[in-house]
């Protein structure tokens, strides 16, 4: 029997930085679901294919290979695109295509096999209550909106790019807009998900904090 943790939560929560630090402390292999729908956008940029044109997604869907590896790198049908898939073209048509039940019915199939027979810490928006609905442990991780697009325009700072506070922030607000009202697999707490709240959090307590859930729940 596998052992999953299953870590959901708005975007700039900071799913991506806690999964790695926990699945790296526990020895848990760290899965970012939000990577595989990233690949699905990227390959309809490589192809040129938009969102209504359904029958030429299928095929994209069809003939997609996606796959991670332990040091978090992504490839897309044999290529490396861990760097790419952040890319602004990408952030911007990922939501969208994310809504389309053909596609999450593809990446669920997906994510469950990349799962399969692993202890895994699996993050995402809908990992509790779809894709692991029994998974042992379920966290969602939620910060103020203000607080994450703080921490977003650091992060890009970091990285040599200047970005402005407020288009930031909207940006996260319409993001989170269209991620909790959408019909199929919306962002939402599962039941018997603990909330956590990092907006007063440093990194390290959240790990912390995380870790101890876990362990609570190992026992
Ligand atoms: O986590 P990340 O920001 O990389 O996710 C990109 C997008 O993929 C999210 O905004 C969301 O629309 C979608 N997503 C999803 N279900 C998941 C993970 C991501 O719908 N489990």
């Amino acid at each position: 029997m596998s052992f999953v943790v299953a870590i959901d939560g708005p975007a700039g929560a900071g799913k991506g930085t806690i999964t790695k630090l926990v699945g790296e402390k526990l020895g848990l292999v760290n899965i970012d679901t939000g990577a595989t729908f990233r690949c699905v956008a990227l390959n309809m940029l490589q192809k040129n294919v938009k969102m209504e044109e359904e029958e030429k997604i299928q095929k994209i869907l069809d003939n997609i290979n996606i796959e991670m590896n332990s040091d978090g790198k992504v490839f897309l049908n044999g290529e490396d695109v861990t760097h790419r898939i952040r890319e602004n073209d990408v952030n911007n048509l990922v939501s969208p295509v994310s809504t389309l039940q053909i596609v999450r019915n593809k990446l669920l199939e997906i994510q469950r096999n990349i799962a399969k027979g692993k202890n895994v810490i699996m993050e995402g928006r809908d990992i509790g209550t779809v894709v692991f609905p029994n998974a042992n442990v379920k966290i969602y991780l939620d910060a103020t909106a203000e607080e994450r697009a703080r921490r977003r325009v650091l992060q890009n700072k970091e990285k040599g790019i200047e970005s402005s506070y407020e288009e930031v922030l909207n940006g996260i607000k319409e993001r989170d807009e269209r991620d909790s009202n959408r019909k199929i697999a919306p962002l939402k707490k599962a039941e018997d998900a603990i909330y956590v709240d990092s907006t007063n959090l440093t990194i390290e307590q959240v790990v912390e904090k995380i870790i101890g859930i876990i362990n609570d729940k190992k026992s």
